[in-house]
């Protein structure tokens, strides 16, 4: 039975690949924080899948700041693989925390790598590192890029290249079988507001069920590689199945705007929108709305670009040269954007339906004479 340790493994891909791994067999163990955020949805997945094939899962307590618990964690666990996804992977966290950013992203690769290094796993281990999307095409052309606004800022992109350095130098330098993988924007529905995508897909539901006016955004224009976290996950889980170490990039290689999105998420709610004027000051508007249980008119103005949105140094990523891991891992994504826009607005829609109907009841029972 091989054993797993996952870092950042309550972020969003920690838990897709805890699923998988614990599907595949492994005993899986992962790191949390005192101060995450506990998900029972997450947990009971992870829980079940690991009942399945009657392997363990485990949680424990660390820092990635903490060097001294995450060694001492390597020589208890002694994993045959490491997945290092824990990481302060918000977009805008950079810009408010830079040195909080730095110290987690940055060195706890550092950490890790030099954990293994002092215990007897470094012939054995085999470490995988969660980078950005071609992180070095995106830094040169970041500082090539003319600001947006006017916030100073740090970008995230710099710590992920950082990282992905240390383990190019520690891979050449110590032999570890560490490896790269750079992956583009991927989701899943149990995710937080944090993202483009869940802010689309959130406000769009929550439009529909008359929760909100207009959703506001920095750029219909923009294009992005959209992919799904459980194809992701069985990339990443390929990465260190291979004969030797290398680095991968990881995508689906279809660039959508951000307007097209926008698109197919009303009309998976049964609602067709028309977009007018230039992305300065472009709105979506609604053309038809086909569903009698959202009280959309025609001509509403639920979509609108705001400068106040706009992000420094924002840096569209560029058409994503995957091939390699089609050919070398035999990887490639089995679900497409429209499936993802589905599932997403069906449990967006569950949601904020139930909590929808729990604030009526709650207003009605408030209103009956006692
Ligand atoms: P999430 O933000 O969903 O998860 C990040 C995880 O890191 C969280 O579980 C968080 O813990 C944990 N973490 C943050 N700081 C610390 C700390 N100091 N100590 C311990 N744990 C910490 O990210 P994703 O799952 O989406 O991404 C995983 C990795 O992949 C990240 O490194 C990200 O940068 C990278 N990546 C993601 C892409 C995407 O599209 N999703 C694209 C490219 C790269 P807690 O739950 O306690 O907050």
């Amino acid at each position: 039975m091989k054993r797993a340790l996952i870092t950042g493994i309550k972020g969003q891909d920690g838990f897709s690949l805890a699923e998988l791994l614990l599907e595949k067999g492994y005993e899986v163990h992962g790191i949390k924080r005192h101060a995450s955020l506990f998900s029972y949805e997450r947990a009971d997945v992870s829980y079940q899948a690991g009942c399945l094939n009657n392997v363990s899962f485990n949680l424990h307590y660390a820092d990635l700041t903490d060097a001294a618990t995450l060694t001492r964690l390597m020589q208890e666990i002694q994993p045959d693989e490491i997945y290092n996804l824990g990481a302060v992977s918000y977009m805008s966290a950079p810009f408010e925390t830079p040195e909080y950013t730095v110290e987690v992203n940055n060195l706890c690769t550092l950490r890790i790598l030099e954990a293994v290094c002092a215990t007897n796993l470094v012939n054995s281990v085999r470490i995988y590192q969660a980078a950005a999307p071609q992180t070095s095409n995106a830094l040169q052309r970041q500082a090539e890029s003319k600001p947006k606004s006017q916030h100073t800022s740090f970008p995230y992109i710099t710590t992920k290249l950082s990282c992905s350095q240390l383990i190019a130098k520690y891979r050449a330098a110590n032999g570890l079988y560490a490896c790269n993988g750079s992956l583009f924007n991927y989701e899943i529905p149990r995710r937080g507001e944090t993202t483009l995508i869940h802010k689309i897909i959130q406000g769009s539901v929550r439009i529909a069920l008359g929760l909100q006016g207009t959703l506001y955004l920095d750029s219909l224009e923009a294009r992005h590689d959209w992919g799904y976290s459980q194809d992701y996950a069985e990339a990443i889980w390929r990465v260190l199945q291979q004969e030797t170490p290398e680095d991968y990039v990881i995508a689906t290689a279809v660039m959508t705007t951000v307007r097209e999105f926008v698109r197919l998420t009303f009309a998976e709610l049964g609602v067709d929108l028309v977009f007018q004027g230039d992305d300065a000051g472009e709105v979506g508007y609604v053309a038809t709305c086909h569903n009698h249980d959202f009280a959309l008119m025609p001509g509403q103005t639920v979509v609108a670009i705001d400068s106040a949105y706009y992000r420094a140094h924002t840096v569209e990523p560029s058409l994503a040269e995957a091939s390699k891991s089609r050919r070398q891992l035999g990887w490639k994504p089995r679900h497409n954007l429209h499936l993802l826009v589905q599932e997403m607005v069906q449990h967006d829609l569950r949601l904020f339906s139930r909590q929808t109907s729990l604030i009526k009841s709650s207003q009605q029972a408030l209103l009956q004479p006692n």
